[in-house]
């Protein structure tokens, strides 16, 4: 599967302690990531990463480009609710071709843990 990481900055600790948890799952699968997510990743995990531009520079762009080639079959985005983004148009364009694409989508810890164990089941 190819799986795209991002996280907004305040859960990008988040994102490094899952992708560590369950990083056996993860390295089976091709990873792509924005920027600085998939930078943090790679070096606290070890895990192989092609990563974009940072999303506020276009990264979430170039994602939501591959979603729309058929390149990306499922989206881990920590989102953090709470902090207003710069660039949350190109966030939201994300999410709309991830809906537009039926692309599943964890928007948080609890539902990417749901997939994780689907991918487990799976592999
Ligand atoms: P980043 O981008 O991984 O480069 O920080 C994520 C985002 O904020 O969309």
């Amino acid at each position: 599967m190819n799986i795209a990481l991002i996280a907004h900055d305040k859960k990008k600790d988040a994102i490094v302690a899952f992708c560590t948890e369950h990083k056996d799952t993860l390295a089976k699968h091709r990873l792509i990531a924005t920027g600085t997510t998939g930078k943090k990743v790679s070096e606290k995990t070890g895990l192989k990463i092609r990563c974009f531009r940072s999303g506020p520079l276009g990264g979430d762009q170039e994602i939501g480009a591959r979603i729309a080639q058929g390149k990306v079959d499922m989206v881990i985005f920590f989102r953090d609710p709470l902090t207003p983004q710069p660039h949350e148009p190109d966030v939201s364009a994300l999410f709309r071709l991830s809906d537009v694409y039926e692309i599943p989508l964890a928007s948080n810890l609890k539902t990417a843990e749901y997939f994780l164990r689907a991918l487990k089941k799976d592999s």
